[in-house]
Parts: C-alpha cells; structure tokens; sequence
C-alpha cells in the first residue's frame, strides 16, 4: 500500500461502523440505463462493492431510469453483464421507476408542507429567474399557490390532462440560497413519452436531484457514493431526504472521478462514435468502455487491482494509461502460455533439411513460470518468420538475419541466409538457408555462439491469423477538430503455431516479441482466428 492507493471512504466508513453509527454498511452502484459501462463506471462499481464486502454489508444495483427518453432494456443488460463480468454480485436490483409511486407520494407531502408547488413558467424562464452566484433568483409568479390548488393541479399533470413542458413542480426552499441548487428546483416535469419499465403509466417523471436521495432513503442505503460534480447537490440531498420525513438517512459523500489520460470517459462522447460508427460499436477494442476492454483481453481481476493502486481521493486528477496496462502484463505474465506468432512473414526455405520430413522440438510454455511445463512444435524445410527480422543491406550492430549472418532459431536450430529471392519488383519474396543439425536447442552445442535469436514458426502446420494492433482512438486534445487517430487500428495476417487451433474466444497469449493478445470473441472464425492485441510487452511506466 501506497500513498497513492489511500481511501477516504474507507476512512469515513470505518469510522461509522466503529462508533455504531452504521449498524449494516449499504451501498449501491446506480448507473442510467442510457450507454454502456466505461472504465469510470468500473472504478464506482469497484469503491461500491468492495466498501460493502470489506465491512460485511450489502451492494444493490439500481438502475436510475428516471429520463425515459434515453434508456433502453439494451443498456440494463449489458450493465448487469459488465458488473458480474468485473466480478462482483448485487444483493439487490431494482429500478429506480419501481418507485414512482412512492416518490408521487413524497411530492404530495412536500406540497401539504407548502414545501412544493406547481409552476407554470416555462424551462427557459425559470432558467432566466435562478439568478446568478452573485444575484438572488426572482420568485415565480405561481410560487404561493395555495396547497389545494397545488395538489389538484399535480394530480391533474399525473392524469395528463396538460402538455410536456406546460407545467412543473418544484421544491419551495430559498431563491436567494448562495447554493443554486436550492433556488427552488424543479422536482417533477410533463413528459408524455413511454418508458422502458412502466410503460405509458406515466407522464409526469421526477428529477434525478429529486429521484436519487428517495431511492437511497428507500432502499435502506447508508453511504452514497458519488462523484464531487454532486457536491453542490448534498444540501438539496439532504433537505429531500429530512422533508420527505424517510425513515432511513442515507449520507452523500463524493470522491473524484476517475480520468485516464488520452481516453474519453463521457458516456455522451462514446455514443457519437458509435453512432457515427468511427468505431464497430461499444464493444470495440478501442472503446475505452467495460465490453470494449473485455474483448481487447482484459481481465476483471487487472482492472481490479488497478481501481485498488489508483486509489480514493477528492482531488481531481489524471491517471496515466500505461498504469492500467502494467496490471493487465502484471495479471498475465505467469499465466499465459508464450507462443510464436509471426506477423508480418516471411518464407524462410532451410536447404539442407531433408524434403518432406519433419520433427517435434521441446518448447517452455512459459519461461518464467517453469510450473506451466513445456510443449511441442514441428519443425520442417519450410518456416516463416518476421519481415522484419531480415534486412539485405543491414546496418551496424543489426544482429538478426542478413545474407552471410547465422542467427538462433527459438529452441530450434542456428539458420545461416545463403540467398534472397525477389519478385519481379525487387521485392524479397523468400530466404534460402541451411542450418546446423549440431546446434539443437537443448543438445548443449557451445561450438560456437550467435548474436540474435528470432522467432518463427512452421510453414507446413501453421495456421492462419489475423492480428489487430490498436493505438489510441484520438491523437490530441480530445475536444480538438481531427483529433481522431487514423491508425488506431492496424491489421496483420500471418501464422501462429499449430497448437493455437485449440483457441478459444478469450483465451489470451503471449506472442514472443509482439506482446499480449486475446482470441477476439465476434470476429474468430474456424480456420481464421483473430487476435486482438491487449498490450505490448514492454513499458516506460513505472508504477
Ligand atoms: P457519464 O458522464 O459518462 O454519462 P454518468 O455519471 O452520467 O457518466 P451514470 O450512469 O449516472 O453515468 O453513472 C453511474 C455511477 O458511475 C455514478 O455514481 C457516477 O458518479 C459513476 N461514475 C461515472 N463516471 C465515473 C468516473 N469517471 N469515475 C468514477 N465514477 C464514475
Ligand atoms: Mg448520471
Ligand atoms: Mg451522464
């Protein structure tokens, strides 16, 4: 543990439990159904869920579908997938429009209290009234309606008796509070439009300001976990909750929102590309979204303990990228099997190796992590490997192949290039070598030694793949005009070894040289699979 990695709401928590205060610790992680679950959301669902586990108490998932307009059943269930995805289990889910009624209720006691009344001014002119930091809010003229007259006329917006923007209701507090959010805010606005889960039920819809502390009240909640944009909103928070007399006082408290560098976390911004179909679609290996990690190759245990290092704090402040990727080599590194993979190949034909005849060769499945045993690979006449690890005219200190240089075949054989072929354009086509029998991976040959060892594999077995590498969606300043990366995604086709025809969707490799990679789950097909690249192998980044 780190500074870095301190947690003030744990501290708050501990605090509340040690003194009796808090009896059952409850929390709830309340998305809106309008978009798919980014890398910000995760961090939420992370403090949620693990605050309620460490201290024995509860976690609900409840979806605050109070904006009929922009939700959709879509969104419920890949919201509900992502959180278990991430490994963790709600103890209760609800919708927050399973309590319309009783929310309908409160309202009406807030106008009995002459806490709330109905006002017939439009959006813009009560926008127009609230004032300004440094002036009060000017009253409505409908604000000292009286109390009957309110709770007809609320009823009568519930029975749709008046058009979407006609009339609203709003709370009766203070037009000349220093917090705007207490100049009198709207509680209650007309939207004859028809919702996901009550249908046309409705068409009067609450206030998220107004909706979210009875939902926490309701369900028993103890601590209210936010981001500090609702720091201004904790007094209104509060005075929903004392004056709509709940019996249970959930607290608020807010912690800083978590931003990566050179990624959108906006749920507004990832729909426009997805829409615009810059990418192929929220899952895109490229979205910086919860699906779009889990088919780049991420692992819910890698995201986990990056929420855990990157900590709890107030402050704003921006986390490096490359610190999530040291989590994801971290979580992989004794874990997955290294393998071969050429990416960009090359046909190498070995002269002197008997024409169709081939033999197995005894390969670490991980060479750091001696438990995970050893394999087998063919070798034959006819091998690829990386374009890039051949050059004609080579320059100093260039240690891989080139014509009259021997290099070590990984646990295989030294290979010595004896001729190029070219295509009629001068392109190398193919390589001409012969190679040593003496010097066996494994035989102890020291006769004499090679500076470069490359990685290949067999022309004859195999199999066929495609790999995506990816870089960022967006250049620079995310907000800029032509921001957008036009290499963020590359494609390869090339060979991976025989054995990798047992991959599955999600099984995640490490391909000597190139990285860490996830058999992508859509795109695989038999005899084609495709590779998504999840990290390179190596980083500036020091966590
Ligand atoms: P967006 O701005 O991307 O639309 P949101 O806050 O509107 O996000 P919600 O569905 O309302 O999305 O969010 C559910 C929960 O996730 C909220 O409690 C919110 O504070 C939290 N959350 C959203 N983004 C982040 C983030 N970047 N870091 C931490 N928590 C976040
Ligand atoms: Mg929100
Ligand atoms: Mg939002």
């Amino acid at each position: 543990t780190n500074a870095s990695s301190s947690n003030f709401i744990k501290n708050i928590i501990t605090e509340d439990v040690e003194s009796g205060k808090v009896k059952e610790v409850v929390t709830r992680f309340p998305p809106e159904p309008n978009g798919y679950l980014h890398i910000g959301h995760a961090k939420s669902i992370w403090l949620n869920f693990t605050m309620a586990d460490e201290f024995g108490g509860r976690t609900n998932l409840r979806f605050d579908d109070t904006n009929p307009v922009k939700e959709d059943i879509e969104y419920v269930e890949s919201i509900k997938r992502d959180v278990q995805w991430l490994g963790f289990k709600w103890d209760g889910l609800f919708f927050a429009s399973d309590y319309f009624g009783k929310m309908y209720e409160r309202a009406q006691l807030l106008i009995r209290k002459g806490l709330a009344y109905v006002d017939d001014q439009t959006a813009d002119q009560i926008r127009e009234t609230r004032g300004t930091l440094t002036e009060p809010g000017k009253p409505s003229p409908w604000r000292d309606r009286p109390v009957e007259e309110n709770l007809d006329l609320f009823r009568r917006m519930k029975e749709g008796e008046f058009p979407d923007g006609s009339k609203v209701l709003r709370a009766k507090i203070d037009m000349a509070s220093p917090n705007i959010n207490m100049r009198d805010p709207v509680l209650y606005r007309i939207l004859h439009a028809h919702h996901h889960n009550t249908g046309d039920e409705w068409c009067i819809y609450p206030m998220y300001a107004y909706a979210h502390p009875l939902e926490d009240a309701i369900e028993g909640v103890t601590h209210s976990i936010c981001t500090t944009e609702f720091e201004d909103q904790r007094p209104f928070y509060d005075w929903v909750v004392r004056e709509c007399e709940m019996p249970n006082v959930p607290r608020q408290y807010e912690f800083g929102r978590l931003n990566l560098t050179n990624t959108v976390t906006s749920k507004r911004k990832l729909r426009a590309l997805v829409e615009e179909k810059v990418v192929d679609g929220w899952d895109d290996p490229r979205m910086p979204t919860v699906s779009g990690l889990r088919r780049k190759g991420y692992t819910p245990e890698a995201i986990r303990e990056f929420m855990a290092a990157t900590g709890v704090s107030k402050g704003y402040g921006e986390v490096d990228q490359r610190m999530l990727e040291h989590y994801i080599r971290e979580d992989l590194k004794l874990r997955a099997l290294r393998t071969m993979a050429v990416l960009d190949p090359l046909k190498v034909v070995i002269t002197n190796y008997p024409e169709g005849q081939s033999e197995m060769l005894d390969i670490e499945n991980n060479s750091e992590n001696p438990d995970m045993g050893t394999r087998q690979i063919p070798f034959s006449r006819e091998i690829y490997i990386e374009r890039e690890d051949f050059m004609e005219n080579p320059p100093a200190k260039y240690f891989r192949l080139f014509p009259g240089n021997e290099v070590r075949l990984k646990s295989a054989y030294f290979i010595k290039c004896e001729e190029v072929v070219k295509d009629a354009d001068g392109n190398v086509i193919e390589l001409r070598c012969t190679y040593d029998p003496e010097t066996k991976s494994g035989s102890g040959f020291t006769g004499r030694k090679v500076k470069g060892t490359i990685h290949w594999v067999d022309a004859m077995q195999a199999v066929p793949a495609e790999f995506r590498l990816y870089e960022p969606l967006f250049t620079a300043d995310l907000e800029e005009e032509g921001a957008l990366n036009p290499n963020s995604l590359q494609l390869l086709q090339g060979f991976v070894e025989p054995g990798m025809k047992e991959a599955r969707a999600g099984d995640k490799f490490q391909f000597f040289r190139h990285g860490y990679f996830n058999v992508d789950p859509k795109d695989s097909a038999p005899g084609r699979i495709v590779f998504n690249r999840i990290v390179s192998l190596k980083s500036s980044f020091e966590v």
